[in-house]
């Protein structure tokens, strides 16, 4: 049988079946593609102007790895006038996070881009081992994901850095329309659909996914065809047994139908908030500064839980604690 030529350039021989639209390309087409699309998504949504100081999220994992490599080529290629970071948190994670992280400073090397790492321990005094002695394995993700969000932003203002970009890519939207949908949460379903969110005065800086539209098995394949170096171990604290149905669900939907992952982004998009549903405010952290919705930051909050010797209090759903002793995210 003669081999399938290219779809595209209908000279080289197909190497692949591109996942998100089934199309037998070649590896040079292939690469072509999912470059001009991520360019055509930072275009579309105006992510940056030219002269941003803009810090990458890097875990050393597929998603961030490729997102290094790309912008970096993009800045180049087309030009944006971006200065690139990478921005790296280390949760204290052993026999995890401490590999990982080899993996980034190897990146920093390969793509000569300045690294910086922020580690929860000098941020909070605590690692997430020894968090996951005092809460048990089920409600650490909680403790992780609030920590994180706070140190990327700690992490960007020592940097000096005017946005922050995460490879969250358009399975990990859909996944969290799903959940959203199944937790009936609509305060947060229209703002996981959003590419970029606003900074603002009290140290949130602006952040934004140039993945959202880029399928995770895209980006896998990217990575192997590319021989790209990164690191692909879960967690050993990974439960989050919620996700794992939306993704599990969404899997099965996008092999059946691949543009399922698309369409459930667009409908996340469509989907509007209603004018009775009561959204946030944001003020200032009393305790630390940092942007916060209650008298407290959650960060701050859950300090104040675990330094007491009871992990529970800030995920029991209160916002506020009790005065005591004046526990606060570290300022570095
Ligand atoms: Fe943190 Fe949970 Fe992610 Fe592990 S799986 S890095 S504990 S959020």
């Amino acid at each position: 049988m003669p081999p399938t030529p290219c779809s595209i350039c209908q000279r080289e021989r197909a190497m692949l079946r591109r996942p998100k639209t089934l199309q037998r390309l070649c590896r040079s087409c292939f690469y072509a593609v999912f470059e001009t699309e991520v360019h055509q998504t930072i275009q579309r949504h105006g992510l940056f102007k030219r002269g941003d100081r803009v810090a990458i999220g890097a875990s050393g994992g597929k998603d961030s790895t490729v997102l290094a490599y790309v912008l970096k080529l993009l800045n180049e290629r087309y030009d944006y006038g971006l200065e690139l970071f990478l921005l790296s948190v280390d949760e204290g994670i052993t026999g995890y996070r401490d590999d990982s992280l080899e993996t980034v400073k190897r990146n920093r090397d390969q793509y000569a881009l300045p690294l910086k790492i922020i580690s929860y321990e000098e941020l909070y005094g605590w690692t997430m081992d020894r968090i996951v002695e005092a809460v048990g394995r089920k409600n650490n993700c909680t403790f992780c994901g609030v920590f994180r969000r706070q140190a990327l932003d700690r992490g960007a203002l020592l940097l000096g850095v005017d946005h922050i970009v995460t490879g969250h890519n358009a399975d990990d939207v859909a996944e969290t329309v799903l959940m959203n949908i199944l937790r009936g949460d609509i305060a947060r379903l229209q703002r996981c659909t959003e590419i970029m969110t606003a900074g603002d005065a009290e140290g949130a800086v602006r952040r934004s996914k140039p993945f959202k539209y880029a399928y995770e098995k895209e980006i896998v394949m990217y990575a192997y065809f590319k021989k790209l170096d990164y690191f692909s171990t879960e967690c050993i604290y990974s439960p989050n047994a919620y996700r794992g149905y939306a993704r599990a669900f969404l899997k099965d939907l996008e092999a059946s139908r691949p543009s399922a992952i698309l369409d459930i982004i667009h409908a996340g998009e469509a989907l509007l908030i209603r004018a009775d549903v009561k959204m946030p405010t944001q003020g200032q952290c009393e305790r630390c500064g940092y942007v916060a919705s209650n008298r407290l930051c959650k960060a701050c909050v859950l300090l104040e839980g675990l330094n007491r010797g009871l992990p529970k209090l800030g995920i029991s759903g209160r916002a506020s604690v009790p005065d005591g002793p004046a526990v606060s995210a570290k300022q570095p």
